[in-house]
C-alpha cells in the first residue's frame, strides 16, 4: 500500500495523516486511433499523477493522489462511438463536491492533473475559488509539460507519436503493434476526427515513451512538491 494513494490507503493511516496537497488526474474516454484503448487518456494521466506524487512524497512532500475521473468533454466527438462526453458542468458539480470535502477536512491546497485536451477547468477553478476562499486551487496539462520535439519526430496531440510512446513504455500490453494497414486507417480517422489533434505514431516508441515521461514525472513531482510547501497566503512574492 502507497500512503500517498487514497485508493490504496486505509483508514488508519489516513486519520492522523498530514496532507498538504491533495491531487486529482482527469482523463477521458475516448476512442484513440487504431491501435490504443479508450482508456488512454486515464492510464497515462494516473500514472504520470502517482509518479509525480511518489517523488514529491519521497523529498518529503505530504501528498494524496485521488482517485481518477474518467470522463472528459468530448462535445466535438459526439459522432465517435461511444466517446463518453462529460459536460463543463458536471465537471464543476464533481469538483465542487470534492472541494468542499477538501476544505471541511483542512486540506486546502489542490491540484488537478489533466490529460486530455478537451478539458479546461480555469474558469471552474475562478468559481470554486470565489466559493471556498480558503482553498488554493490549480491545475496542470502534463501533456504541456516538455518540449514535444525534444523526444518525438512527429507532433499531433492525439493517439500520436507522443502519446503511443508513453503507452508502450507504461501499458505495452494495451497497444496494438502499428503495421502498414494502419496508414489507411489514420487517413480515415482524420476524415472522422478532423476536429482533433492527431497525429502519426509509426516512429512511437517504447525509449522515447521512457525519456519523456521522466521528463514529465520531473516536471509534474517539482510542481507537486513546490505547491506542498508553499504558503498560500505567500505566494505571489
Ligand atoms: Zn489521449
Amino acid at each position: 500500500m502507497r500512503p500517498y494513494i487514497l485508493a490504496e490507503t486505509t483508514w488508519k493511516t489516513i486519520k492522523d495523516q498530514k496532507i498538504e496537497l491533495a491531487i486529482l488526474p482527469w482523463g477521458a474516454t475516448e476512442a484513440h486511433n487504431l491501435h490504443m484503448p479508450f482508456a488512454t487518456d486515464n492510464i497515462l494521466t494516473e500514472k504520470v499523477a502517482i509518479e509525480s506524487a511518489k517523488s514529491a512524497w519521497d523529498k518529503g512532500a505530504k501528498v494524496v493522489v485521488l482517485p481518477t475521473i474518467p470522463f472528459g468533454v468530448n462535445t466535438g466527438q459526439l459522432d465517435i462511438r461511444l466517446n463518453i462526453n462529460m459536460n463543463p458542468s458536471t465537471q464543476f458539480a464533481i469538483l465542487n463536491d470534492v472541494t468542499d470535502v477538501l476544505n471541511r477536512h483542512e486540506i486546502y491546497k489542490f491540484l488537478i492533473v489533466n490529460g486530455h485536451g478537451g478539458n479546461d477547468f480555469k474558469q471552474i477553478i475562478r468559481e470554486l475559488g470565489f466559493k471556498y476562499p480558503k482553498m488554493f486551487i490549480c491545475g496542470c496539462n502534463w501533456y504541456q509539460s516538455f518540449e514535444n520535439s525534444q523526444f518525438f519526430e512527429n507532433s499531433g496531440g492525439h493517439a500520436d507519436e507522443m502519446e503511443t510512446s508513453l503507452m508502450q513504455f507504461l501499458a505495452q500490453e494495451m497497444v496494438l503493434p502499428l503495421n502498414e494497414k494502419w496508414a489507411w486507417a489514420e487517413r480515415k480517422w482524420t476524415q472522422v476526427t478532423s476536429d482533433t489533434g492527431i497525429g502519426n505514431p509509426f516512429k512511437s516508441t517504447s525509449e522515447k515513451g521512457e525519456k519523456c515521461f521522466n521528463e514529465i514525472v520531473k516536471k509534474v513531482g517539482t510542481l507537486m512538491f513546490e505547491l506542498s510547501k508553499a504558503d498560500v497566503n505567500n505566494m505571489y512574492e
